[in-house]
Parts: structure tokens; C-alpha cells; sequence
């Protein structure tokens, strides 16, 4: 897993009322991050407490919920046979949540990096312009560099291919993986020689984060970034009442 660079915000924290909400009842949007899953299953089943309540959203005509925030948590109580989990739920589609994405980017052999993706079937060719058909949502994905600039054919399914590769050559240590919460910022360290390349796609609208979730479906991880008004203060939950 790479590391985060989160845009700074003067983000509250705000106590806020919880619910106790089945975990059947969730529906993730993302895939999981296996070193994410494992460190959380290890934190709460270590101190017996849960602190950080579930963000969800209300899935409109269902009797479910799409987790906005907490998908590692909720994976992780489900495989430690809990069965409920302290919850805030949203107002999802007021103005009060916005959605972004996150941009993946790296330090490391970008001859390597097109020859990793090409073996997973996926398409990479050199285009001027590659970043606003990203922009448009008419590629996956666009690889820029500071002199050139890549298109990615394809839709969820090869950005989940680019995600597993990134993944996967980031644990190996191949390259040095880095998630921008805005690509100004992924834009600025490029130019700093920080990084040498970053993958630009739309965020996907809050409609779009709830279609593939009445599919079943779901996004590679951290293709969206959720930001509310406040951050939840920590909760004092024992670990055993969520069973
Ligand atoms: P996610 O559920 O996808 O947000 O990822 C796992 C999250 O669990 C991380 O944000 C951690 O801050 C959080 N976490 C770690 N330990 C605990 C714990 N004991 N109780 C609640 N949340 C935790």
C-alpha cells in the first residue's frame, strides 16, 4: 500500500450521534487492501475497542447501506464473526458530502512500470491529450509524466488492473507508490522530481459511487475520497459488544 498525501483541510472533529447497524446490512464499493485488513483485524482485536465509527449511506429503495468510510473495518469485523458495527449515517447526497479520487502515483522505471501493464492485457500508448480524455471519462486511465503523457483504454475493469499492478510493484519495491489526494499537488512534486508519474481519472459522481454498489459491484481501492464537514470524534466501543 502506498502512502497518502492528504490535501490539508480545516476539517472539525465533531462528536457525533451513532447507530448500531448489522454488518449483512453493509455494501462495500471498494476492494479491500490486504495490509490495511490486517492492521486493523490487529489493532482492535489488541486493545478490545472500537474508536472509529462506520460512515454510511443510506442505498435508496433498500434495506442496505453503502459504506462511505470503513470498508477495512467492516471486512475486518465480519472475519472475527461480529455482527454489528457502531455506525454515522450520512446524508449522502447533500451538498454537506463531497466525493473526489485519489491519484495514484509513483517513483520508479516507467519502462517497467508500461511493461508490467502491457502484460496484463492492458493498452498503453503515448497521447498528447491523455489527460482530459481522463477528464471527459473516455479513457481509464492517463499516465503523465513531465514530457509525456499516456492513455489508458478501458473502463472499472483496467483501472482495477492498474491498481493490482501498482500494488503489487509497490510491495516489491520496484517503485515507490504515493496516493494524491489532489493532482495539483501530485503535479507540484513532479516538478520537484518527487515523483516521475501520475494516474489521472474523473471521480466518479455520488451516483455513480451508488450504481456499481446496487450491482454488486465494486471500484479499485481508493477511487474515491469522501469529505464531510467534520471528522467523527472517537467512540469508546468494546470490541465484544459487536458480537
Ligand atoms: P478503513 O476501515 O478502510 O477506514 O480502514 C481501517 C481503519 O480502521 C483505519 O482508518 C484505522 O484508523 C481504523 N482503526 C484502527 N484500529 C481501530 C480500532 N481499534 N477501532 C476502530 N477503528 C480502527
Amino acid at each position: 500500500m502506498g502512502v497518502e498525501k492528504v490535501p490539508k483541510y480545516d476539517i472539525p472533529v465533531k462528536k457525533v450521534e451513532y447507530v448500531f447497524i448489522e454488518l449483512e446490512k453493509m455494501k462495500p464499493h471498494e476492494q479491500l487492501v490486504q495490509k490495511e485488513l490486517e492492521a486493523f483485524i490487529k489493532s482492535v482485536t489488541g486493545s478490545g475497542i472500537f474508536w472509529k465509527p462506520m460512515l454510511l449511506a443510506k442505498v435508496p429503495g433498500e434495506d442496505m447501506y453503502l459504506i462511505v468510510d470503513g470498508h477495512h473495518r467492516w471486512a475486518g469485523l465480519m472475519k472475527l464473526g461480529a455482527k454489528k458495527a457502531p455506525s454515522v449515517i450520512l446524508d449522502y447526497f447533500s451538498d454537506d458530502v463531497k466525493v473526489y479520487t485519489w491519484y495514484p502515483a509513483f517513483k520508479g522505471d516507467l519502462d517497467r512500470v508500461l511493461k508490467r501493464l502491457k502484460k496484463e492485457g492492458l493498452t498503453v500508448e503515448e497521447c498528447e491529450n491523455a489527460e482530459e480524455l481522463a477528464e471527459n471519462e473516455e479513457i481509464a486511465f492517463a499516465l503523465v509524466g513531465k514530457d509525456k503523457a499516456f492513455k489508458i483504454p478501458g473502463g472499472l475493469k483496467e483501472q482495477k488492473i492498474v491498481s493490482k499492478v501498482l500494488d503489487e510493484m509497490s510491495v516489491e519495491g520496484e517503485i515507490e507508490l504515493i496516493y494524491y489526494g489532489l493532482k495539483e499537488d501530485a503535479k507540484e512534486d513532479m516538478d520537484k522530481g518527487e515523483i516521475d508519474y501520475v494516474f489521472i481519472r474523473k471521480a466518479p459522481s455520488k451516483e455513480e459511487v451508488m450504481e456499481p454498489v446496487k450491482k454488486g459491484e465494486v471500484f479499485s481501492p481508493k477511487t474515491t475520497r469522501h469529505v464531510l464537514p467534520f471528522i467523527p470524534d472517537k467512540i469508546d466501543v468494546k470490541l465484544e459488544d459487536l458480537f
